[in-house]
């Protein structure tokens, strides 16, 4: 099922860690980003598509990890992109095969692998995705993921950001790249708060939709839990520990993995 965000956007949910996947409506057909996790989750994303009579003619993942890098032969043959990085990034992990990414990766029944991570990177610096419809700014930082990307549709003020500003999943570092994650990830928030101004819908990669005012309290949450691992204080956050929501227990253990290895 499709639910309209904004005017011209649309995300279809998964029930994989509520992911969301984003429908921008363009010309001649639409953007699709980070389309979805479960086969028959897209195979219905697909069918609702042409429904509407709309085609793919564009598609982009937010970052590279097998969760945003997969697709569906119904969703069509239209150029996927993502950052440079995070083609370089998806390209490398995927050369051991796909097999071996499933099994390290731990991906679960009902994923189809097929198409997973077949995309082209972006010149290095491109700042708009190229497509025919209303302009979607790319906001490239190093923190969750190599190469990762926000998306700040201007036209209609929605902030498509990956796996960061979620109401349910704490900041995930990239505790294996760079050399200073902490710095990267608040690298990232200010970049998120210089463009937040005009932002009247936030769409996480996983959890809820959030209006204006969730913008800046989800970019402050991030940042207080990013300060308070940095400073090995008690992060009091509600999305870790008996406050967590039901279903999101597991979100508590990234925690005091991302702790140990800090302290390391
Ligand atoms: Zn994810």
């Amino acid at each position: 099922m499709l639910t309209q965000v904004a005017e011209g956007v649309l995300i279809h949910e998964s029930e994989f860690c509520q992911s969301n996947a984003v429908v921008v409506q363009g010309r001649g057909g639409v953007l699709l980003i980070d389309p979805g996790v479960h086969e028959d989750e897209m195979n219905c994303l697909a069918n609702d598509l042409s429904e509407l009579g709309r085609t793919v003619v564009a598609g982009f993942s937010t970052h590279p990890h097998w969760d945003h890098l997969l697709w569906h032969a119904g969703l069509g043959t239209a150029p996927r992109y993502g950052t440079a990085r995070c083609a370089a990034t998806a390209r490398d992990r995927l050369s051991a095969g796909v097999d071996a990414v499933a099994k390290a990766a731990g991906i679960p029944e009902g994923v189809s692998l097929d198409l997973l991570g077949l995309i082209t990177g972006l010149p290095a610096g491109t700042t708009q995705i190229p497509w025919d419809g209303p302009g979607v700014r790319i906001i490239e930082h190093q923190a969750h993921a190599p190469g990762h990307a926000a998306l700040l549709i201007e036209e209609c003020g929605v902030l498509v950001a990956g796996d960061t500003l979620s109401d349910v999943l704490i900041p995930m570092l990239d505790l294996n790249g760079p050399a200073d994650p902490i710095e990267e990830y608040l690298s990232a928030l200010r970049l998120l708060e210089d463009a937040a101004g005009d932002v009247e819908v936030v769409v996480p990669g996983h959890g809820s939709v959030g209006g204006a005012d969730q913008v800046r309290a989800r970019i402050d949450q991030d940042r207080a839990y990013v300060l308070a691992l940095r400073d090995g204080k008690d992060p009091s956050d509600p999305r870790i520990g008996p406050s967590a929501k039901p279903g999101w227990e597991w979100v508590s253990d990234v925690h005091l993995g991302q702790l140990q290895h800090l302290r390391q």
